[in-house]
């Protein structure tokens, strides 16, 4: 049986309105139009944003645009740039149970987990004012006497910066203190269904220095907001995470004035798991990396490929830890699985469980949607017998569901793993070297674990291969990826040419 932990009702919580920001001020949408958003974990109105329309989305990239051609901030120091950058990261630190209390509410995630999010996002904005200030190019003094050779990185303009539900506050940090960092403007749409966060991060922002117009925050639907921030021909670069699908429809959008894009998608993440590993720790990483989130976690590893010899061995036991995951109310600080993002989600992710299960997989554990009295709650589930060639082992369920298939070679391990569109992250455990390195060599994935799954730091790049992707986040080449690049070409002395004497 899961343990499950019933959700308080939210009581005299009272809905919280927001505001947009556009061009240093806080306005409604054109037509007055609101989104309310319900707590998933407790079937309440929490909060309620401005339905934007093209309208609004085009006022602030005017804004940004005004910003980036006229403004002070591509032309501060990359030293002024970085102060305001660490000042973002000290308010976000100090109003990080606020932020933490907003994304739980509203994305489901249990607030210990939040809490921890936005520990790593401020780390994030200390880590991009560090880079801001070692952003420079290249000079080449090997050209001949004649000439100087000069590269630099220029910021490249106007940014679109789209965000997803599964991790508000801490997806937008890995986008946008980079872009400012560089000396980029901005245009921001979070989730409709998370996007609390993200407006208190404009506050934030402001009371940091950042000059108007800068950071424009705007909400809406993907359709009515997100689509014209990928069209408009004043948008020089869209930074994208979100699904494969939206990834794709974007990239063709920004194809029409090329706009450069990066784009963070989905992912079906293998975990290759080795007779000779450290099985406990294995079990643990297994169950952590298929239930944080409550698997809505585009790093999920929620397909475990597992030597035949153990598979059953291992099923039982993580079956048996998945029967002790804390599942409820996000609010309680003893949750580890909170609730689903809608009803509909949570629909999705049990059609995935009764086809796999009609198709032959049997479920070792949970299966079924958990009616706790309020939101909408999914047990962790674990299906065994699960085929490569099945739905639940190929595409992106995005919910508490692992699938485990089974191996006899390393050849076999790595043919499996690859053999589906995605190629976001893996897993191997092994005690052995070679197998280990052997599979981080040959599977086609941005980040591959080894004895150890979804650790990560601002340090390491992370993005996807394949239909995971385009681009890196994080890391020391994150700021450069919202440049251009130019050339100066600088002669010295008399020139000699076609009509020039010699
Ligand atoms: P989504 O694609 O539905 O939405 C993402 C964002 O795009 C939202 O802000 C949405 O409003 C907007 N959008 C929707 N339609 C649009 C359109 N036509 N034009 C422009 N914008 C549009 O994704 P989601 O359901 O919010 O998030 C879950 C997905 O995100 C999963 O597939 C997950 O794997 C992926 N994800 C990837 C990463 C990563 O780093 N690779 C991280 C987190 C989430």
């Amino acid at each position: 049986m899961t343990v499950l932990v019933r959700p308080k009702a939210l009581g005299d919580h009272k809905v919280r309105t927001f505001q947009m920001l556009i061009d240093g001020k806080w306005v409604d949408s054109a037509d007055g139009r609101t989104i309310e958003r319900v707590s998933p974990g407790h079937g309440v109105v929490v909060s309620r944003y401005q339905a934007a329309a093209s309208v609004d989305a085009e006022r602030a990239i005017a804004a940004a645009r005004r910003a980036f051609d006229d403004g002070p901030w591509p032309r501060m120091t990359a030293s002024e740039r970085s102060l305001i950058l660490l000042k973002a990261a000290d308010l976000i630190a100090a109003r990080a149970d606020e932020l933490a209390f907003l994304d739980a509410i509203e994305s489901g995630k249990p607030i210990s987990q939040a809490k921890g999010e936005l520990g790593g996002a401020a780390d994030i904005w200390r880590y991009a004012a560090a880079l801001a200030r070692d952003l420079h190019g290249e000079s080449y003094n090997t050209l001949g006497d004649g000439t100087l050779g000069v590269v630099l990185r220029e910021a490249i303009g106007v940014v679109s910066i789209i965000t997803p539900w599964n991790f508000p506050f801490l997806i937008v940090s890995q986008k946008l203190p980079f872009a400012l960092a560089a000396g980029c403007t901005t245009v921001v749409k979070p989730s409709e269904l998370t996007s609390a966060s993200t407006l208190v991060l404009g506050e934030i922002l402001e009371a940091a220095g950042v000059p108007a117009g800068v950071v424009n925050i705007i909400t809406g639907t993907g359709p009515e907001v997100g689509a014209p921030m990928t069209t408009h021909p004043d948008v020089d670069m869209i930074s994208f995470t979100g699904s494969t699908g939206v990834g794709r429809l974007t990239m063709a959008n920004a194809a029409q004035t090329l706009k450069k894009v990066s784009l963070e998608l989905g992912g079906k993440n293998p975990q290759i798991v080795f007779p000779d590993a450290n099985i406990d720790e294995f079990i643990d990483a297994a169950v952590f990396g298929a239930y944080f989130n409550a698997g809505e976690c585009c790093n999920a590893g929620s397909r475990l490929i597992v030597h035949r010899d153990i598979a059953e061995e291992v099923t039982a036991r993580i079956a048996a830890l998945s029967a002790k995951v804390k599942v409820g109310d996000p609010l309680d600080p003893e949750t580890q699985v909170g609730a689903i993002i809608t009803p509909q989600h949570l629909e999705k992710i049990a059609g995935y469980v009764s086809a796999a299960s009609k198709d032959g997989a049997a479920v070792a554990h949970g299966g079924e949607a958990l009616d706790l009295g309020m939101g909408q709650f999914m047990a962790p589930t674990i299906l065994s017998s699960v085929r490569p060639d099945m739905a639940v082992a190929r595409e992106e369920v995005f919910g508490p569901v692992l699938s485990v298939l089974t191996f006899e070679t390393t050849d076999e391990a790595i043919r499996i793993a690859n053999s589906i569109d995605y190629g976001l992250s893996a897993g191997v455990w092994s005690r052995d070297f070679d197998t280990c390195l052997t599979i981080g060599r040959r599977v086609r994935a941005g980040t591959v674990w080894m004895n150890t799954f979804m650790d990560g730091a601002s340090e390491l790049p992370f993005g996807g291969y394949r239909q995971s992707g385009l681009g890196r986040e994080l890391g020391r080449h994150a700021v450069e990826d919202y440049t251009e690049t130019k050339t100066l070409n600088m002669h010295i002395g008399a020139r000699t040419g076609w009509w020039m004497p010699r």
